[in-house]
């Protein structure tokens, strides 16, 4: 609900409602870039009724927003997000951000390796997954810590901030430790309990849609972590689940422009994912860009055929520079850096 107050109304009023709206358990959040007079109210507010706050006299609108998620719609919040990824900003008018790197950390030279490689072609960050969420329980499921380690090397030798799949919450420690980063993956973003768990990190976290979820499911897990404290979400669109069998998944260029009407977060695409093929990332990756995307995020392997995950569906460097070169007009022509 968004309550606009007269522009005269003495602070002593809008503190004695701000209580009152508190006492009944709710969080009044003050919108920004607006009239301070204006706020919103998160939590259950059925049983407000407009006709009752209107009675107050230094009340001069009431409005139900109908959507179920408060903290990250834009209307609570009318200016950009940016999220700052250990000084890396994204969202806003910010710079577009690339990140690369291989699905799998596969040990400390194979990271080092490829970090640098990406590093030339000016990517912001580097990927890494350590553990792996694999269909079969048969098939690698990551070098857990060690390959967190690994990606720390990878960090100190190029700089790059580095991403990477946190999938249960028992290892919250060693990722607040060493990854600049969380990534949740799309079959975890209803795993509630790791939402939460997110939500109590000081840490930003990258929210992968879930194959078969609706942008609207998508957004209520970016909810659940921003309403356990952590504002810092950007949510990742990576292909959901058609009847169509030519992609690995099909990739929904639509949600950009809704992410943005309706939250305030920056939306990076993952074509890797939603393709399956290297040979779609480009086309997919200009037209995200052109779309508004806020950012990439690109498997990248210099031996794709021996990649010990996604091999299909990565790009040899030199071809991730050149993506980077044709994005970069993209960009230019939508003008935003990249
Ligand atoms: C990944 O990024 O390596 C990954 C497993 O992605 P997703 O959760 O989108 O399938
Ligand atoms: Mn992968």
């Amino acid at each position: 609900m968004i309550i606009t107050l007269k522009k005269n109304a003495p602070a002593a009023e809008v503190e004695k409602l701000t209580k009152s709206f508190e006492e009944k358990g709710l969080q009044v959040n003050e919108i920004k870039g607006q009239d301070f007079n204006v706020f919103g109210l998160v939590g259950d507010t059925s049983r407000l009724y407009e006709r009752d706050i209107l009675a107050n006299m230094w009340v001069e609108n009431v409005q139900r927003v109908s959507a179920p998620y408060k903290l990250a719609n834009r209307m609570f919040h009318p200016e950009d997000t940016i999220v700052d990824v250990a000084g890396i900003k994204v969202g806003g008018h910010e710079k577009i951000v690339i990140i690369g790197g291989p699905c799998s950390v596969e040990g400390e030279d194979q990271i080092c390796r490829i970090a640098q490689e990406v590093s030339e072609c000016g990517a912001d960050m580097l990927r890494g997954g350590a553990y792996k969420p694999r269909t079969s329980p048969y098939a690698f499921q990551g070098l857990g810590y060690e390959g967190i380690l690994d990606l720390v090397k990878a960090r100190e030798l190029t700089g790059l901030p580095v991403v990477s799949e946190l999938m249960s919450a028992d290892k919250i420690d060693e990722f607040a430790e060493h990854v600049d980063l969380v990534q949740i993956g799309a079959r975890n973003m209803q795993n509630f309990d790791l939402l939460k768990a997110v939500g109590h990190m000081n840490k930003p976290v990258l929210l992968k849609r879930g194959m078969s979820a609706t942008i609207e499911e998508w957004i209520m897990s970016a909810e659940y972590i921003m309403a356990n404290g952590n504002p810092n979400v950007i949510l990742c669109e990576r292909g959901i689940r058609t009847f169509e069998k030519y992609t690995r998944n099909t990739m929904d260029l639509a949600v950009i422009p809704i992410i943005k009407e309706r939250t305030h977060l920056p939306i990076v695409i993952d074509p890797s994912h939603a393709s399956g093929d290297w040979k779609l990332i480009e086309p997919l990756s200009l037209a995200a860009i052109a779309a508004g995307a806020d950012g990439l995020i690109i498997e990248v392997h210099d031996h794709p055929s021996a990649a010990w995950s996604d091999g299909a569906q990565s790009l040899k460097p030199e071809n991730f520079q050149t993506l980077i070169q044709k994005a970069k007009l993209v960009a230019q022509a939508i003008g935003r850096e990249l």
